[in-house]
């Protein structure tokens, strides 16, 4: 995690002045890499990613990389597990999230859950932890196929109508290989957000646009749905959050920065044709001598993003507030505050 001079460069040339003082990341993942009882983990395709430098991603550790990366902010959370596929110890990632987040009044954690998770189940530990909402994940599709799986494949209405009774955040990262250009992927957003009104839906990753394509293509049918926010963590192309702050206005989309790990990783998403994928330093072969070819972290890319699209945009100070700390803080305070007793804090 050390800074060096391309970084910090970067930070106090580009990022300083636009990144305020205090910030609300509305996507952090908090784990042990104990948490992922896959046996062959040692050797599987995880394990350089999660299981070495960040195998224990503590709120402590959290914090460190915050004020490495933006030193001085003051930085509050929504937080959730790190979702493992099978087999993923899920009890004892919500216990781990559960009595993490409580170490910050102000921040709020969400539940991993799968499919198979029953209403009384779930229902218990709302009653027992104070999330404020549900992290489903794609690898847990109940049809087996964790890319091309409809979003009540791996979010079932049993559980999203959980969410619509308590009033809670449903925590979305798309699946499909045209994410929220997909005509499937809308219909049923729509379907459900009028079925359950009280759900609060965060579409991560700029609804999976991590260029401009899939939401311009989306954004006329996303506009017309008055409970989905947007965050925009790991998404590296200025264009996307262009097209997401004219497709349906700044006002819903939070800062997040997919940390840990990915934040603090080196490397950029990039996009391409229709597609997307992670540039690292290890996962290329480019020839690169012709320049300084150091990469930054990919939470640096994403703000220098948000950086040129929040100046395209020509966004107030005010707005820019909101994008980092007054939407997601205003969020997670009228659901805490919408939330059955139980779930208020204080009362564990
Ligand atoms: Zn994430």
């Amino acid at each position: 995690m050390e800074l060096n001079d391309v970084d910090r460069r970067i930070w106090e040339e580009e990022l300083s002045a636009f990144v305020p003082a205090r910030v609300f990341d509305a996507h952090t993942h908090v784990y042990r890499w104990a948490f992922n009882l896959d046996p062959h983990k040692e050797t599987g395709a995880y394990k350089s990613l999660l299981g070495e430098e960040y195998a224990d991603a503590t709120w402590e550790l959290a914090n460190r990389v915050d004020q490495a990366l933006m030193p001085g902010r003051e930085v509050h959370r929504l937080s959730f597990p790190f979702p493992f596929q099978h087999p993923c110890d899920f009890a004892a990632s919500n216990a781990f999230i559960a009595s993490e987040t409580a170490k910050d009044p102000q921040s709020a954690a969400l539940m991993l859950v799968h499919p198979g998770m029953t209403a009384e189940e779930i229902e218990r530990d709302l009653d027992r932890h104070r999330y404020l909402g549900f992290k489903p994940y794609r690898f847990y599709s109940s049809t087996g196929d964790a890319v091309d799986c409809r979003l009540t494949d791996f979010m079932p209405e049993h559980q999203i109508a959980i969410a619509h009774r308590r009033k809670l955040i449903i925590m979305m990262h798309l699946a499909k290989r045209d994410a929220i250009a997909d005509r499937d992927n809308q219909t049923d957003l729509v379907r459900l957000c009028e079925k359950y009104p009280n759900v609060r839906w965060i579409l991560a990753h700029c609804a999976r646009s991590y260029s401009s394509w899939a939401i311009e293509q989306a954004a006329a049918t996303l506009r017309k749905l008055p409970n989905v926010w947007y965050d925009t963590s790991s998404v590296c192309e200025s264009d996307a959050m262009d097209a997401l702050y004219n497709g349906v206005g700044c006002d819903r989309v939070m800062y997040g920065s997919d940390d840990i790990p990915i934040g603090v990783l080196r490397g950029k998403y990039i996009a391409f044709g229709y597609a997307w994928a992670y540039l690292s330093e290890k996962n290329q072969s480019l020839n690169l001598s012709h320049c300084d070819a150091r990469m930054t972290f990919t939470r640096y890319e994403q703000l220098r993003a948000m950086q040129r699209a929040a100046r395209r945009l020509g966004m107030t100070p005010a707005q820019n507030q909101a994008l980092f700390y007054d939407t997601a803080a205003a969020l997670i305070d009228s659901t805490r505050k919408l939330a059955p007793v139980s779930q208020r804090p204080g009362r564990v």
